[in-house]
């Protein structure tokens, strides 16, 4: 665990005691059970995706894998009750999506599957760890549960300025607001010179409550950033996180342009004027900005103005998952950081640093131990500016 802050393992520790999966509620009764048809049967159980099921790999079981999965939830559309079992099988897939792009019928299983749980949550069937997390998203507007403010990383002058009309949002997302405020100062460093603003009162980007499955209650919150968001008049919004970015680009209204933060650094190299490093780093894909939205060129193309880039062994496509998406990483802790750490078996030798672009990755990388630094893209490109 080389180079771990305190805080990070003391949250390490919070993280390997999850509460309990408690299936709680109503059964889910026939009617209930409403999924998409047409998706489910698209499966016709070949098994292609057992060999690229990160979770499978980790877990071994047939219902940890996407073959498993996608036959649970055809069992419940057809009548079948949850169980502990079926809920453990849902909630254990971290939405990769590597076996959507490898199967041959064009079955979209985290599609399948976040569909599923939306019904499970509708039923009252939850774990202890997707109450908690929504309700640290309903009750303080983050993820975490934190109380103090959203921008206590700013100072009061800085806050003072910020301006209330602007075409720039620079979305900051529960992680680096209260787990890595260093890279929201370094991200709204960079940023400020294009008059970028931050959301009076940014709330969760309702991430966490899509993927698992709170749909209504993620309504509530997207709502309250989207007022937020006409009042400021911002016609682009620019976001460092993976998790943000999807959800921002694909579950928001679609008048807004979502950006990610490789994205606009890359669009703006010249303006920022990087100098060139003595550095070798590798670059993780994240899933959610990789292979949910095909962002690949715009990160390489930053990290090449910077440094030499030596690409991992799986990559763009075919990039093994962090674990930390999908409710994974507080759901189930252990698999999670098996994921990590197979992943850290793809980093190729004589690397100084890896580089992603997703919080998550970067604590989910960092808490799996290993050698090589874990940074966030903003932290290279801020070492490019002194
Ligand atoms: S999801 Fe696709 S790859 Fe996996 S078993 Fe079904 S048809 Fe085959
Ligand atoms: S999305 Fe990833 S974790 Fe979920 S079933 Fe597909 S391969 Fe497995």
């Amino acid at each position: 665990m080389k180079n771990m802050k305190n805080e990070e393992k003391k949250e390490i520790e919070q993280v390997k005691e999850p509460d309990k999966t408690e299936i709680t509620g109503k059964e889910c009764g026939k009617q209930a059970f409403e999924v998409d048809r047409r998706s489910v049967y698209k499966c016709v159980q070949c098994g292609t995706c057992r060999s690229v099921c990160p979770v499978f790999d980790v877990v071994g079981w047939e219902s940890a894998n996407t073959r498993g999965r996608m036959l649970i939830i055809k069992s419940l559309i057809e009548g079948r009750s949850p169980s502990e079992d079926v809920l453990s099988s849902l909630a254990s897939c971290t939405t990769c999506g590597i076996c959507a792009s490898k199967c041959p019928a064009g079955a979209n299983p985290p599609e399948v599957v976040e569909a599923a749980r939306t019904q499970l949550v509708k039923c009252g069937i939850t774990t202890g760890a997707q109450d908690k997390l929504k309700s640290g998203v309903l009750t303080h507007g983050n993820s975490f549960g934190e109380t103090k403010s959203r921008k206590h990383w700013l100072s009061k002058s800085e806050l003072s300025k910020l301006p209330e009309k602007s075409d720039y949002v620079y979305f900051v997302g529960c992680f680096d607001s209260y787990r890595y405020p260093e890279f929201a100062r370094k991200t709204f460093g960079v940023l400020q010179r294009f008059g970028v603003t931050l959301l009076p009162d940014e709330q969760c980007c309702a991430s966490p409550l899509l993927r698992t499955g709170f749909r209504e209650d993620a309504e509530k919150v997207m709502e309250r950033n989207l007022e937020q968001i006409r009042k400021v008049g911002a016609h682009t919004i620019i976001t460092s996180c993976a998790g943000c970015y999807t959800t921002l680009k694909n579950n928001y209204p679609e008048e807004l342009r979502v950006i990610s933060l490789p994205e606009f650094l890359a669009e703006h190299l010249e303006q920022l004027n990087l100098k060139k490093l003595d550095l070798v780093v590798t670059y993780h894909d994240p899933c959610h900005l990789g292979r949910h939205n095909k962002v690949y060129d715009a990160p390489r193309k930053v990290i090449q103005a910077i440094s030499t880039l030596k690409e991992m062994k799986n990559i763009k496509e075919n990039a093994r998952c962090c674990g930390g998406g999908g409710g994974v990483r507080i759901g189930y802790p252990d698999i999670s950081l098996e994921l990590a750490k197979n992943r850290l078996q793809d980093v190729p030798e004589g690397v100084d640093y890896i580089v992603t672009s997703c919080p998550l990755c970067v604590r989910n990388l960092r808490d799996a131990g290993g050698d090589i630094e874990v940074i966030d893209i903003v932290e290279l490109v801020a070492m490019a500016m002194e």
